[in-house]
Order: C-alpha cells, then sequence, then structure tokens
C-alpha cells in the first residue's frame, strides 16, 4: 500500500515511513494511492467477530505488508487488551432507532485512545526493528494530549512533547497529562502555551517545516494529521455497522468534530465499501465546518472557549484531506486551497466540488445552551445515563432531522462524562464519578513547563530536553 500527499509534492512512501513522518514534507497530508476495498460478502462474514478480529482484518489493508501478519496481530490484540470493556467500542441505546458509541473505555476516558494505543506499538515495533529513536511533538485541545502520553510514557524508542493552551484545557484533561511523573517516565514532557489550540497546532506546523529541525530530532507527530491514526477510528463504524444489520441496511453516524480526524475515518469506512446512510458533522459554536457545508466559504475566525473543548478549533487539519477527494484527487486545487488559507485566512470551494459530497456529509452547528440542555434531556429520558458535552454535541446533530428516521442514528461518544464533571453537573445536577483506576488524580503533583506562544522558544526548549537525554 503506498500512500500521497494531498499537495503532490513529496515523494510517495509506504505505511511506516507514514506512520514516522506525520506529516509530509510538502506540508501535505498522507493518503492511500487508491482506496482499498472490501466486497460486501467480506463485511457481512465479519458478523459476529470480537473487536480486535474487525481491527485487525481492516488496519491489514492499510498496512499492507508493511508489518507481518503475527506482529500486527499481538498489536491489536495488546492494544485492546488494555481496554475496560471486552466490547471496545459498546453500542447503548438511547432512544428509539437511536445510539451512541462509547468509545471512552481506554486508559484515558477518550476516544483518542483507540488510535493512540495501536499508534504507541506501532511505533515500538518499528523503531525497534530500524534501531532508530524518535521525537514526538504534540498539540492538544485536551485529550489527544493524554491519550498520547499514555501510549508514549515508558517506551524506549521515543520521547514526547504535547503542547496544550494554558488554562484552556479541563483540569482532569490537564492532570491527566501533568501528573506523569519524570521518574516514571523520563521521555514525557508537558508543555503548557501562552495562546490557543491552534496557536499550538501552527507552532507544530511550523517546527513540521523547518526541515533542519525535523531532522535534526527526528520529529514525528501523534496528531490526527498522522494517517496512522485514522486508520484505528475507521474499525468502529465497520463493527457498529455490523451490529445494526449491516452491510445489508445503512447506519448514518453523527460525530462530534474538530480536527476533522474521526469523521474523516468514517469517509474512510465508506470508501472502503462500508454502507453508510450519512455522516453528520456535528460542531460546537466553533463551526467553521459548519459554514463551509452551507455557505463553500471556509473563512477562520478567533476560537470561542465552550464547554466542549477538544473541539474548540477554526483549522480542522484533516478537512484537507476530503478536499482532495472532493476535488477529484488534484494536488494543484488543494495546494492552491491551503495558499489561500495561508495568505487571507479564507478560500471558497467550488460548487461542483462541494455537489459531490453532500449526500454523504451533513453539518450543524450546537450551541451552549443547546449542549447543556441536550445533556439533560438524555439523562431524563433514559432513567439516568450521562453523557459527556462532546457527545451531547453529537446527539443534539443527530436530532436535526437531517436523516430519515428509520435509519439506525449511532452518535459517536467521544468522552466519559467524568472528564467534564462540572457541565454534566450543571445540566442533571449529578456530578459523574471517575472510573476506579483513575481515583486520585486531584491529589498528584503536576510536571509541566509554561512558554510563550514563540517557535524559538519552543523549539530551542525541545532541542534542550532531547539533548540533555
Ligand atoms: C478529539 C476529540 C474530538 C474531535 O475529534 P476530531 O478527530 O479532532 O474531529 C471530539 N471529542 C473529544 C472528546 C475529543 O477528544
Amino acid at each position: 500500500m503506498e500512500y500521497i500527499s494531498t499537495r503532490g509534492q513529496a515523494d510517495g512512501q509506504g505505511f511506516e515511513d507514514v506512520l514516522l513522518a506525520g506529516l509530509a514534507r510538502d506540508g501535505g497530508l498522507y493518503v492511500p494511492e487508491a482506496w482499498p476495498r472490501l466486497s460486501t460478502d467480506e463485511i457481512r462474514g465479519m458478523r459476529g467477530w470480537s473487536y480486535a478480529d474487525v481491527a485487525y482484518r481492516v488496519m491489514r489493508l492499510f498496512v499492507g505488508d508493511a508489518i507481518d501478519s503475527d506482529a500486527l496481530r499481538t498489536i491489536v490484540d495488546d492494544a485492546y487488551g488494555a481496554f475496560r470493556h471486552q466490547s471496545v467500542a459498546p453500542l447503548v441505546e438511547i432512544g428509539p432507532n437511536a445510539w451512541v458509541m462509547e468509545l471512552f473505555h481506554g486508559p484515558t476516558l477518550a476516544f483518542k485512545d483507540v488510535a493512540m494505543q495501536v499508534l504507541g506499538r506501532l511505533y515500538d515495533h518499528v523503531l525497534e526493528k530500524r534501531d532508530q529513536h524518535i521525537t514526538i511533538v504534540g498539540a492538544t485541545s485536551g485529550d489527544t494530549g493524554s491519550a498520547a502520553i499514555e501510549a508514549i510514557r515508558g517506551r524506549k524508542r521515543a520521547s514526547i512533547f504535547i503542547m496544550h493552551p494554558k488554562g484552556r484545557t479541563s483540569e482532569v484533561q490537564r492532570r491527566q497529562m501533568t501528573t506523569v511523573s519524570p521518574e516514571d517516565a523520563p521521555n514525557v514532557h508537558n508543555i503548557a502555551i501562552e495562546g490557543t489550540f491552534d496557536d499550538c497546532q501552527a507552532l507544530l506546523k511550523s517546527m513540521f517545516n523547518d526541515a533542519p529541525f525535523r531532522d535534526e530530532i527526528s520529529l514525528s507527530g501523534v496528531n490526527s494529521i498522522n494517517w496512522a491514526r485514522i486508520v484505528p477510528q475507521a474499525v468502529y463504524y465497520v463493527t457498529a455497522a455490523l451490529a445494526l444489520g449491516g452491510p445489508d441496511r445503512k447506519v448514518a453516524f453523527s460525530v462530534p468534530t474538530g480536527n476533522f480526524g474521526d469523521i474523516f475515518a468514517g469517509y474512510v469506512a465508506m470508501q472502503m465499501g462500508l454502507p453508510i446512510e450519512r455522516l453528520i458533522i456535528a460542531s460546537n459554536s466553533n463551526d467553521i465546518l459548519t459554514r463551509v457545508m452551507q455557505t463553500r466559504e471556509h473563512k477562520l475566525d478567533a476560537v470561542v472557549p465552550t464547554m466542549s473543548p477538544s473541539m474548540d478549533i477554526q483549522v480542522s487539519s484533516n478537512f484537507e484531506r476530503l478536499l482532495f477527494d472532493m476535488y477529484g484527487r488534484d494536488s494543484d486545487a488543494v495546494r492552491g486551497l491551503m495558499d489561500a488559507l495561508n495568505a487571507t485566512g479564507r478560500f471558497e470551494i467550488s460548487q461542483a466540488a462541494l455537489d459531490g459530497v453532500t449526500d454523504v456529509f451533513n453539518a450543524a452547528r450546537v450551541d451552549e445552551a443547546q449542549t447543556l440542555e441536550m445533556i439533560g434531556q438524555v439523562y431524563r429520558e433514559t432513567g439516568g445515563y450521562l453523557i459527556d458535552p462532546h457527545t451531547a454535541v453529537g446527539v443534539a446533530a443527530a436530532r436535526r432531522g437531517l436523516v430519515d428516521s428509520d435509519v439506525p442514528m449511532v452518535t459517536l461518544s467521544t468522552a466519559h462524562p467524568a472528564k467534564f464533571p462540572e457541565a454534566v453537573e450543571q445540566a442533571t445536577g449529578v456530578r459523574p464519578k471517575l472510573p476506579a483506576h483513575m481515583e486520585g488524580l486531584f491529589e498528584r503533583e503536576e510536571y509541566y513547563d509554561v512558554l510563550p506562544n514563540d517557535l524559538g522558544v519552543v523549539q530551542e526548549y525541545v532541542r534542550g530536553k532531547v539533548g540533555g537525554a
């Protein structure tokens, strides 16, 4: 399986190199040269399989022969063996023909574990084989960071630096990252940037675009721009569809969306051959994706902090992957749009490009009042089921009547309610409890450094820690 850049000016790469590189050298994102397919019979044949079995089968398609079967099998089994629920991504019925898929049973209580637990093990395998060491730098609005740290901590061949926007993540999110002690995991470094998540993401992109720096520290990324993050996420679209009658019945998904990685994985599952009726892009007040789907104009705006901080994003990096397909895989067109975005903060999608995807995607914006209302409503309608604010954005979008009511509607539940106890308590009067393995989080010591939103300062810091380690 060969991967190409959306911007067309980087060499094609195999899965291992895509895994280690993250972003392509031309600033583009890697996508498969052609979509691998499963036939309807092959998908039907997976009914009743365990999550790990489906994960192995789907990942095999995208990994190709880069990793041998036994090793991939072990990676997948170990990754999902660490989940607290043996179904890994169980479905919970919340109303007529309406489900949430709980993706938060991994170590950090957020859906990012589903991919990250695989990613950490893939790194181990490939770096060991190549006898290499890498430096992972990531930007997080909350959940990516803790999931990445949890996947990388203590691994011998990778150091990890996670930048989070100072004061803009929830306390649980911050503590999950910063309470990892240097004695337990000397390869973990937390940085609080004085800025927004988009500032952190811009710093990260600049580091990747600085080729000498990138080579000097063997820089790699774990943000959802890394293709190896997308693949494991395509798996749960398949397991959900199978559970609800697929592939002989179409299923719709509502996806609380930030960087467009999770929902793009749904699109990948569709390209692979899974019958999906619709993918609903659920945005909070940071609604650039809803606006682009409704007006064709992709225009940056200031980030508004919300109670669903993992979606407080204006630049949805993975959207570039969809643009690539929308423009018939024309990398010159994508490069033109991205140049315009850099120069002017906006671009406009052609009507023809948008028309190609409107039967797949719908978008809905859910404001703060509607988010709270939905947490309360689901709680009352189900006799006490608690959802977190991100999930609530998804459920509210799912209920906008965008899809026929006879189509099963699955909202991806991306975080455990106990990660956002204030909002949940405000909406329901009930304070959700952290699972047992996380008790004591608020008593532990925190370890992080505060740095200004300044590329030079951050690079110097990373150099110092890598060199001094
Ligand atoms: C990361 C995250 C999202 C957004 O996912 P993307 O892949 O960035 O679109 C939604 N909810 C939670 C809880 C998250 O951690």
